[in-house]
């Protein structure tokens, strides 16, 4: 099957011919580019659909919003921050972080806002991409694609919801001019979004629903300020700085024994879930109804003080009967009982499975990654595609993780891609491409790894899964052996071509 995709007519400009062209500008694609800035390459374009760099960061601007991993972890090993204010950040400090990042290292002018790519195909002939944006058209000799994993917003297919009158908006795409005081607001879903927009509006609106489909494991937030004297002892020890974020990562790390290796090993965590929410919720039926009925980690674990409080405020009440319809005014429930509603929040997270930028980014044969991976995402490593020459995937498939900071396993891709970079330019490499046998023994791999996790035997239906069942998100296992795997380029597993050299008579590694 051929890509029903059309070539998106560009706007009218000269093409423009650039290297490496990177897709995006959060987390992945910051670091991407400064990998390629601290090696002295300067021929290459950031694509960036936004008018800032952030990505995820600086889209997700809802009430509340912040990272459920301490910023000693979540941020760049490279670009240590001794100034967090506190010890897990909100939404503003992360955004302006990066935003220092990509002045300091020297990104921004690399950067080409407001380019949303539409299209990007291999042009076998030319071994080159062709990247259509709506600022433009670029030719790169390589392209890789950081548009991240929740960057796309999922609106519920639910009956109704377009009829309705009052506002709706997603939590990633905020309205922070729609003020919410005194409304009657319903939010929908009950996931790591939810948990923090939840009791950040409870307070200012005159009631407010959540509808909850699947009940989460929660547990404490154990967040507090850091002191200035610390922040300076940051500053002028990084040692210290380096040995909390190795403690911090250690930490996490044990939660891959219970995960992925002897389930006993997260009893303690569900011990410490069920007491927490024992402790914040008195009503029994409202703690039954907030209680899952899956294995703690199937589902990622959140963290969170204020969210049961806020559901068992006496303007709150928690929907278990799930929606039957929206209406124009109302949201009728499962159960038939109708509620007045003003502003529906749609907490209902991103397509993740099923990226969007699959069905834009074409190769060889024409075909897109989207009708490649109809069956499910593929990948060698987590980075490289057959078919897809020149193609470098960060944030791709089984590459996510719910335990840990993201930023880890971004710059272990990172290094992997620069490595194949590196290599290319040392054998005089024109084109660069993973074997089919590669990327099968990844996916046997992976599959051989997932089996018996709770993530696929937790008895719970994630986004973590495809629509098969399979595990084509996570990485099951210890990140350090995701490290260990993407240190340098498999150079074994690649059909190299040389410049000049034709097509039919690639020359396969030793
Ligand atoms: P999510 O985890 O996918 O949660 C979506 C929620 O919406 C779920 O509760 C889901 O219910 C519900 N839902 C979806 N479709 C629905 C429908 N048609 N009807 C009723 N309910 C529906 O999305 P998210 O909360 O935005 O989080 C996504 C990811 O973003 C997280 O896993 C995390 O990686 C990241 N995130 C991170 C942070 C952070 O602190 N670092 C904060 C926010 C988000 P079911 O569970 O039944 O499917």
């Amino acid at each position: 099957m051929t890509s029903t995709l059309e070539t998106q007519s560009a706007p009218p400009g000269p093409v423009r011919e650039v290297g490496v062209a990177i897709i995006g500008s959060g987390f992945a694609g910051l670091c991407m580019a400064i990998a390629l800035r601290r090696r002295g390459e300067t021929d290459f374009v950031v694509l960036e659909r936004g008018n800032d760099v952030g990505g995820t960061w600086r889209d997700n601007t809802y009430p509340g919003a912040a990272c459920d991993v301490q910023s000693n972890l979540y941020s760049f090993s490279f670009h240590r921050n001794p100034h967090w204010p506190r010890s897990y950040s909100e939404q503003p400090e992360i955004q302006a972080y990066l935003q220092d990042t990509a002045d300091r290292f020297g990104v921004r002018p690399h950067c080409a806002f407001g380019a949303d790519v539409t299209s990007a195909r291999w042009d076998d002939a030319a071994r080159r991409w062709t990247v259509t944006t709506s600022a433009g058209t670029f030719r790169s000799r390589v392209l890789v694609s950081a548009a991240g994993a929740l960057a796309d917003p999922t609106y519920p297919d639910i009956p109704g919801l377009d009829t309705f009158a009052g506002t709706v908006v997603h939590s990633a795409r905020w309205d922070h001019d729609h003020d919410l005081a005194g409304e009657r607001v319903a939010v929908i879903g009950t996931g790591a979004s939810a948990v923090q927009v939840v009791p950040a509006v409870q307070p200012v609106v005159e009631s407010i629903a959540v509808y909850q489909r699947t009940p989460a494991w929660v547990v404490p937030r154990t967040d507090h300020p850091v002191k200035p004297w610390m922040q300076r002892l940051y500053r002028f020890v990084p040692g210290l700085q380096r040995g909390v974020r190795a403690m911090l990562y250690l930490f996490r790390e044990f939660l891959v024994i219970g995960m992925a290796k002897n389930r006993a090993f997260l009893k303690p965590v569900g011990t410490l879930a069920r007491a927490h929410l024992h402790r914040q919720v008195r009503d029994p039926k409202l703690r039954a109804a907030l209680t899952p009925d899956y294995t703690i980690g199937c589902k990622r674990i959140l963290i969170s003080n204020d969210y049961f409080p806020a559901v068992a405020a006496p303007n709150a009440e928690l929907v278990t009967a799930g929606i039957a319809e929206v209406r124009e005014h109302s949201i009728v429930a499962g159960d038939g009982v109708e509620r007045p509603t003003d502003t529906i929040v749609l907490a209902t997270g991103f397509h993740v499975t099923d990226l969007p930028i699959a069905q834009k980014i074409c190769g060889r044969d024409g075909r897109s990654l989207a009708d490649v991976w109809s069956d499910g995402m593929v990948s060698n490593r987590s980075a490289t595609v057959a078919g897809f020459p020149n193609l470098f995937l960060l944030v791709g498939p089984n590459v996510g993780v719910g335990h840990t900071s993201m930023v880890y396993m971004i710059e272990s891709q990172v290094s992997y891609v620069d490595d194949a970079l590196k290599t290319m330019d040392a054998e005089g490499l024109e084109v660069l491409e993973t074997t089919p046998e590669a990327q099968q023994a990844y996916r046997d791999l992976i599959a051989e790894k997932s089996r018996g996790t709770v993530w696929l035997a937790g008895g719970c239906a994630s986004w973590y899964l495809d629509q098969h069942g399979h595990n084509t998100t996570l990485w099951p296992d210890f990140t350090f052996r995701f490290r260990r795997l993407t240190k340098k380029l498999d150079r074994e597993n690649y059909v190299g071509i040389p410049a000049g050299a034709p097509s039919e008579q690639p020359e396969v590694a030793a």
